[in-house]
């Protein structure tokens, strides 16, 4: 299919990637069993968005890019899907540089300290890369450099001479960060020449009064620079056609982008002065008469050249140095960035506009970006303190345990919210006592019972029939959830097997038929020891390391990997992700030892970590990192898209699922703070008929005494919910505006007045 490549580019983009069905007959090398068993495509390449190298992880990077990129590259693998899986880490620009100059250091030291850091994390998380590389890697310089060669000789950058602020005592251009002077609009004495932190206005240096040069204290000189631009206008059409192509992005993502488009793309600097980055090649400059001394290209421009440098130095590394090429230019290749937010417009628009200037690449199917991930109701913040990180998570409890908690929390459509005591609950209640608990009776009951060995199936009933068949449907309804980027779907779903086998346990109470009738007791214990099979394949991409440890009391052997396959793994045929349908154990078949999967968590260990938080924020223990960046592959970030959107409407709700919610009139009696939480209020609400306690995350936005009195819309038959150590007995109704304020819902009917 590499015909395809030497195609007009408007060619390619009309054959969207999603209906794209190969024209070529297959070639006849390509045996049947390493066939894609996805039709569309012949191989999967996945990126996560290159952390940058300032600082540790923290859970927002997991909600935002790696952990749904795991989740989806475990799967496919599982499903025979061939797969590369690249990431590595964003060591160049200014903001490494400033980190360097605080501590004393230069940038290559620091990014020497923080690389090693951020992979071991990756690795104890259970990130599954093929590959994770590094943007001050020698490949990554060349490949950077030979995109930048290709589009200058295709005469697609404009060049412009313009004036910057330059230091004479350093010798070298000031970037925006390296200047410091008055703000001329608040006064503000140090603002920094790209934004003023105390009144939040964005600025140019040459805005600020009085400028000064943070490297030598000198003041600036205005002198004449080259740089290249890129003019986004020129892609302006294609872009729109290519984003019209994909009506299935998720809303959040299409929203942001038709705001860029319809402001209209204007030109964009790719190259700076500033000594920390990719150097300019200087043929290229010799050729436009330009001298590039000192010039570098922009982060924004060869942090997503580092997805293609990763998949290079991959390919290099299996002695196939050709092969990263079937992954980025062969239209059999399904290309998928996960990132967050603040990365939208670098993976939908100038990336792919860079790509189709490139001309041989081919463009993303899709882009499945998350919102953000807040912290006990209030948002990430590095420099304050207020995050989790993920190595001092990793001393303490298991990966998969945050995985999991994650993965049902993740910020697919809007900011979610990760707090210790829901991390407690999805522990204790979900994974050890529905998962860890059918898993473990199964288990035992096996083992006393049943000679360590797998009963046989004889006569069953209509209730395990029944189960049996349910098991078939399993790996359709997880596997589609993670195929179209549903990760908490894809979780429920996953869990929703194991909470049907605890059901069909107690129904068939074999506690009572190992007396009564031993061959309905051996029906349900090779019936449950059949569910458990099918977990142990179906749990795997978000319980990696607890799929393992069951597949081994199982004695399950020969599932498929849904890590990297090393080189020496076998060729025999394998268990996939399908093959969980039937039953995967023989009647007969020894078992393993049985071990508890899942150990729940105290109260005290939770209340340490709620503690730990509050007191890393108090102390304004930041790392001194960039804040709120989520993976920041393309820093600096964009000015905001010119409109904050509203946030798209939810999916479409049956009028049943509405009566299903009972809303009722009441009025607040008591509000107090709760303690230890800045964002929660505890109120005691009369409904007419009784009182609830509901906690609220409206603290910021009212105080107790503001809220005492009023009358309020509540959700009166929500599950109640621990929180705080609290049980929140409802929900208030509160309009969000765009900016976060909060107002009560609120109507003249009586207390207990139903509301629809
Ligand atoms: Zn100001």
């Amino acid at each position: 299919m590499r015909w395809l490549r030497r195609e007009s580019l408007l060619c390619r983009l009309l054959l969207d990637s999603r209906n794209f069905v190969p024209a070529m007959p297959e070639t006849p090398s390509e045996s049947p069993s390493n066939r894609s068993p996805d039709p569309t495509f012949d191989r999967i390449l996945v990126t996560a968005a290159l952390p940058y190298a300032n600082g540790p992880l923290h859970l927002g990077h997991l909600a935002g890019a790696y952990l749904p990129a795991d989740l989806f590259c475990r799967y496919e693998r599982l499903r025979g899907e061939d797969v590369v899986f690249v990431c590595g880490s964003d060591e160049m620009g200014v903001a490494i540089m400033v980190r360097a100059r605080a501590e004393g250091i230069s940038p290559q030291e620091l990014v020497d300290r923080i690389h090693p850091q951020i992979e071991d994390a990756f690795r104890g998380f259970g990130m599954s890369f093929d590959h994770y590389g590094r943007t001050t890697s020698d490949t990554h310089r060349e490949t950077s450099q030979d995109f930048f060669r290709t589009l200058a000789r295709k005469g697609v950058f404009t060049t412009k001479t313009e004036k910057q602020l330059f230091d004479p005592e350093a010798g070298i251009f000031l970037a925006d960060r390296f200047v410091v002077g008055t703000c001329p609009k608040c006064g503000n004495e140090k603002a920094y020449g790209d934004q003023c932190e105390k009144c939040g206005t964005a600025l140019s240096p040459l805005e600020l009064l009085d400028p000064r040069s943070t490297l030598s204290d000198a003041t600036p000189e205005l002198r004449e620079t080259a740089h290249w631009y890129l003019p986004l206008a020129d892609f302006q059409d294609r872009l729109t056609t290519w984003i019209n192509s994909h009506p299935e992005w998720k809303p959040n993502v299409l929203g942001q982008i038709r705001s860029w488009l319809n402001d209209g793309l204007r030109e964009r600097a790719i190259t700076r002065d500033v000594p920390w980055g990719v150097p300019v090649p200087a043929d290229v400059a010799r050729e436009m008469g330009i001298g590039a001394d000192g010039k570098v290209i922009y982060v924004w421009f060869d942090a997503p050249i580092g997805y293609i440098s990763a998949t290079r130095e991959w390919a290099a590394g299996r002695g196939t140095p050709d092969a990263w090429r079937d992954y980025w230019q062969d239209p059999g290749s399904r290309l998928v960035h996960f990132i967050g937010k603040d990365n939208i417009v670098f993976h939908c628009l100038m990336f792919p506009a860079m790509l189709m200037a490139h001309g041989e690449y081919v463009l993303p199917e899709n882009v499945p970006a998350n919102e953000f991930l807040n912290i006990e109701g209030e948002k990430l913040s590095t420099s304050r303190g207020w995050a989790v990180w993920l190595h001092e998570y990793l001393a303490e409890f298991e990966p998969d345990l945050l995985r999991y908690a994650l993965a049902t929390t993740l910020p697919e459509t809007k900011d979610a919210d990760f707090n210790w005591a829901e991390f407690q609950t999805r522990v204790n209640s979900e994974l050890a006592d529905v998962l860890g608990n059918f898993v473990n009776r199964t288990m035992t009951f096996a083992t006393r019972y049943f000679d360590g060995r797998v009963p046989p199936l004889s006569n069953p009933s209509d209730t395990d029939r029944a189960a049996l068949a349910a098991i078939a449907d399993f790996p359709d309804r997880i596997g589609s959830a993670y195929n179209t980027y549903k990760m908490r779907e894809a979780v429920f779903q996953t869990m929703a097997l194991a909470r049907l086998g605890n059901k069909y346990f107690n129904d068939t109470e074999p506690w009572h038929t190992r007396r009564t009738n031993e061959e309905a007791c051996a029906n349900t214990i090779h019936v449950s020891l059949q569910i458990c099979g099918a977990l142990a394949v179906l749990i795997d991409p978000v319980l990696p390391f607890s799929a393992a440890k069951l597949r081994d009391m199982l004695q399950l052997r020969g599932v498929a990997p849904s890590a990297p396959r090393t080189a020496a793994a076998s060729t025999g045929k394998q268990i996939l992700w399908g093959d969980a349908a039937a039953p995967l154990l023989k009647t007969g078949a020894p078992l393993g030892t049985p071990h508890i999967l899942f150990t729940k968590i105290d109260d005290d260990v939770i209340q340490t970590q709620t503690e730990k938080l509050h007191q890393n924020a108090d102390s304004g223990a930041g790392t001194g990192a960039a804040d709120a960046a989520p993976a920041s592959a393309t820093a600096p970030a964009p000015a905001p898209a010119p409109e904050t959107p509203h946030p798209p409407v939810a999916d479409e709700a049956t009028f049943s699922d509405f009566m299903k919610l009972d809303f009722r009139m009441g009025t607040v009696l008591e509000a107090e703070p709760v303690p230890k939480s800045k964002k929660l209020l505890r109120m005691v609400i009369d409904l007419g008929f009784e009182k609830r306690q509901i906690l609220a995350g409206v603290a910021g936005h009212h105080s107790p005494e503001d809220m005492v009195g009023r009358r309020v819309a509540v959700v009166a038959n929500l599950a109640p919910r621990q929180m705080m150590g609290l049980e929140s007995q409802g929900m208030v109704l509160m309009a969000e505006d765009r900016d976060g304020s909060l107002h009560p819902i609120t109507s003249t009917g009586e207390n207990g007045a139903v509301i629809r």
